[in-house]
């Protein structure tokens, strides 16, 4: 893949990329199928990522006509690889073999290994034979979307389709690696004003978050909208700050610690609630909530913004969502599209059915969803949260300190890419959007 790479900052054509020969292999991060019970009696955070995640070369697999080859020049860390990395709530193997269960293309993907990576910026290098709208040399970035566009189930919305997957957890030959196999449908331009590693942190979070908030099939925000947003400087919060002060809204942000909320200060947020100086304990024990304290926290919102939040976009699950339909407004909306504190929900029904709020279930993104996300940061109105980079050979770190929740925003993994600050076509579009946009979780970070 070194040829790639020098062809590539060489600033190679298409037909110059088209023309190096592919390897044999390619250097990938992955999960061991023998692996799989290694963490069995052992706590969920005492699961060590460092130990499971490998980065070693593996074959590259054949390409079907639908697909291309992206010579991948960075990556990103997001939560489902720590959730493959620590085996949780499943090993992602079963996702492969049902996979392979499909058709010929599909068998690929049962390995005796995981290539992990929901996220990549990079280069096209090869097309198959039915891609129509992309081409070598193509600097692209990679939604993590992955269906059989042959479903019928497929064309309404395609995350309603019934094999609709996830690229990199539930498919094999993800982005954290030097090459990576994905379906044409998958690409979307590269922002021009972005180096590799700021390109390739957006594409799962920003698209996700933009499907809760903004799109029709999730909470539609409209101007004036409150909305709490739990982990507000986190992977999936931190894009959704953004598309709230895009859309006219009112953020009200929750962390976790004073830098965190310094930091939401610096992007403009003003209504944040530390919930660790709050001391919140919405349960009393592990079987018992306290109504008491979703109480304070929902005054704690209306001191800040004056009234409660139309709109809640709840991640952090079991800890959260009693709380979170609590607080949630008269006719408002709880948005949610994960459960990382478990998912065995409780919440109490009479503040629900009552008040007439709804729960929203949200998944990643369709295409035109992850397209329109994507747009905004090419037109430089969201901007990526990138706080580290890491070498491929360190993402098992990487992965480590999002599982502990050391991190803000997105990290970043440098892949091809020998350092950072490679890949900025456009200097100058960069200069006049504001170098300090893309540098405020890095320095709050440091
Ligand atoms: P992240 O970068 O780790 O951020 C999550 C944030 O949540 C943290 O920064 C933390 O902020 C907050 N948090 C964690 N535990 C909490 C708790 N018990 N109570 C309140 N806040 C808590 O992760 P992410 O990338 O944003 O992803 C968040 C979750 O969404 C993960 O479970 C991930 O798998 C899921 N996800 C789902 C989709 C989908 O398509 N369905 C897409 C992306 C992510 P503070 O400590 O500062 O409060």
């Amino acid at each position: 893949m070194q040829a790639f790479c020098d062809a590539i900052l060489a600033g190679a054509s298409g037909g110059e990329l088209a023309a190096i020969p592919l390897p044999g292999q390619y250097r990938a991060a992955l999960v061991r199928r023998d692996d799989a019970g290694m963490f069995e009696g052992v706590d969920s955070i005492a699961k060590d990522p460092r130990k499971s995640l490998h980065v070693t070369d593996v074959d590259v697999p054949e390409m079907a006509p639908d697909e291309v080859y992206v010579a991948v020049m960075a990556s990103a860390i997001n939560f489902n690889t720590v959730w493959t990395s620590i085996f949780e709530p499943l090993p992602t193997f079963g996702f492969l073999d049902r996979l392979a269960r499909e058709s010929r293309w599909g068998a690929r993907h049962a390995l005796p290994y995981h290539v992990v990576g929901s996220d990549a910026s990079g280069v096209v290098v090869r097309v198959g034979s039915a891609v129509r709208n992309w081409k070598p040399g193509d600097k692209v970035v990679v939604h993590c979307n992955y269906l059989d566009d042959q479903d019928p189930s497929a064309h309404d919305d395609s995350m309603l389709a019934a094999n609709q997957r996830i690229w990199g957890f539930e498919s094999n030959f993800g982005g954290l690696a030097d090459l990576t196999l994905v379906k044409a449908n998958q690409l979307m331009p590269k922002a021009s004003h972005l180096s590799w590693e700021e390109a390739a942190v957006n594409a799962l979070c920003n698209s996700t978050a933009y499907r809760m908030l903004v799109s029709r099939n999730g909470a539609q925000m409209k101007q004036g909208d409150k909305v709490l947003v739990w982990g507000a400087t986190g992977g999936i919060g931190s894009y959704a700050v953004q598309h709230v002060r895009n859309g006219g809204g009112i953020p009200v942000g929750v962390v976790s610690s004073p830098d965190k909320a310094a930091l939401l200060h610096d992007l403009g947020v003003e209504a944040v609630i530390d919930r660790k100086a709050a001391g919140y304990r919405f349960w009393k024990d592990e079987h018992t909530q306290d109504e008491a304290e979703w109480r304070r926290l929902g005054k704690d919102i209306r001191g800040l913004v004056g009234d409660d939040p139309d709109i809640v976009f709840e991640h952090p699950g079991r800890q959260t969502m009693g709380a979170s339909v609590f607080v949630c407004k008269r006719a408002g909306t709880v948005v949610t599209c994960a459960a990382t504190s478990g998912y065995m929900i409780e919440y109490d029904n009479r503040h629900l059915w009552m008040k007439l709020k709804t729960i929203k279930g949200s998944h990643f993104a369709n295409y035109r969803e992850a397209w329109d996300a994507n747009q905004l940061i090419c037109d430089g109105k969201v901007h990526p949260p990138l706080s580290a980079v890491y070498p491929l050979h360190e993402v098992g770190e990487a992965a480590y300190q999002v599982h502990h929740n050391l991190h803000e925003g997105k990290i970043g993994v440098l892949c091809l890419a020998p350092e950072e600050g490679l890949g900025i076509d456009d200097p100058e579009r960069r200069a006049a959007i504001g170098e300090e946009r893309f540098t405020a979780f890095r320095r709050h970070g440091a």
